[in-house]
C-alpha cells in the first residue's frame, strides 16, 4: 500500500514537469520547466504559445493558423514551391520577431525532418558571433509551428537539441494537397493558400496585436525610457531571459526596465 502511494506522487509530480507537451493532434514536444499556454483567436488567425522560462533557458512553441468564419483552415499548397513560399514569408516574420527581442540572423538552412520540408534560422546576439538561438520552423496540415530555443547569454547547444529532438510529429500529417484542385474554375483557394496567405494573415495578426500592445506584436518604433527619455537603442543584446523571450529594453542610463512598447515593468509582472 504504501509503494503504491509513493509510486502515484512521483508520477503526478514528475509528468508535468518532464512529459511531452500536446501541441495539437500533429506535434508534441517536450518543453522543459514550467509550461504556460497562451491562445488568441482573431477573425483571421488562430496563434498558440507554450513556453517555459527559467532563470538560463527560454523555451518558445507557436502554433499559428489561418482562421474564416470560427474554422479553421486547413487547406495545404499544390506543390513544393508553394509550400516554400508560404516557408519564406514565416521566415521573414520570424527573423523581425527574433531581431526585436535581440537576436541577429545568423543563417537559415533548408532541412528535412522525417520526410518533411523544415527550416532551421539560427541568431546570434549583437556582441558575438556564436549561436544564441535557433528556431525550427515547420508547416503540417496547412498550420505554421515555430520552436525555439534562445538563451540570452551562454548557449547550451544540448538544451537545443533535447528540445528539438523530443519533437514528435504525427506521421499523418500532410504538407502538400496529395489530390490537385480543380483549376478550370480560376484561381481557387488552394492556389490563394499556396501564394503565401498564411504569411498574409500572419502579417496582419501581428501588425493588429502591435496596435492593442499585445505580447504578440513586434514593435518596430522608437523606445524612449519612462523614466528619462532616453531613446532605446534598436539593437541589442537581451539582458534576461524575460527580454529574450517577450522583448523589451533595460535603461543604460538609470537600469529601469521596459517591455518593447515602452512600459515600464515591476516585479510582480
Ligand atoms: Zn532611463
Amino acid at each position: 500500500m504504501k509503494i503504491h502511494t509513493i509510486i502515484i506522487c512521483f508520477l503526478l509530480f514528475y509528468i508535468p514537469l518532464f512529459g511531452q507537451t500536446k501541441i495539437d493532434e500533429n506535434v508534441s514536444i517536450e518543453i522543459p520547466g514550467k509550461v504556460h499556454h497562451m491562445d488568441t483567436v482573431t477573425n483571421n488567425a488562430s496563434v498558440s504559445s507554450f513556453y517555459s522560462n527559467s532563470k538560463t533557458d527560454s523555451y518558445l512553441v507557436m502554433r499559428m493558423a489561418v482562421m474564416s468564419n470560427g474554422n479553421e483552415v486547413q487547406i495545404l499548397p499544390v506543390d513544393s514551391s508553394g509550400l516554400k513560399r508560404i516557408y519564406n514569408q514565416i521566415i521573414g516574420d520570424q527573423i523581425k520577431s527574433m531581431g526585436k527581442k535581440g537576436f541577429l540572423l545568423r543563417n537559415t538552412q533548408e532541412i528535412k525532418i522525417k520526410d518533411y520540408l523544415a527550416y532551421r534560422i539560427s541568431y546570434k546576439t549583437v556582441d558575438s558571433q556564436n549561436q544564441s538561438g535557433e528556431t525550427l520552423l515547420l508547416c503540417l496540415n496547412g498550420i505554421a509551428y515555430v520552436f525555439t530555443y534562445s538563451r540570452a547569454d551562454y548557449y547550451i547547444e544540448k538544451h537545443k537539441n533535447e528540445f528539438q529532438n523530443s519533437l514528435k510529429i504525427n506521421s499523418l500529417a500532410k504538407q502538400i494537397a496529395t489530390v490537385k484542385t480543380d483549376s478550370k474554375g480560376g484561381f481557387s483557394f488552394a492556389d490563394l493558400i499556396s501564394y503565401g496567405v498564411i504569411g498574409f494573415v500572419l502579417i496582419i495578426f501581428f501588425y493588429r496585436k502591435t496596435r492593442q500592445k499585445s505580447p504578440w506584436g513586434i514593435n518596430l518604433k522608437p523606445i524612449y525610457c519612462p523614466s528619462c527619455q532616453t531613446k532605446q537603442p534598436f539593437i541589442r543584446k537581451p539582458a534576461n531571459q524575460r527580454q529574450a523571450l517577450w522583448g523589451g529594453h533595460t535603461c543604460s542610463k538609470c537600469k529601469i526596465e521596459m517591455d518593447k512598447y515602452g512600459v515600464v515593468i515591476t516585479p510582480e509582472n
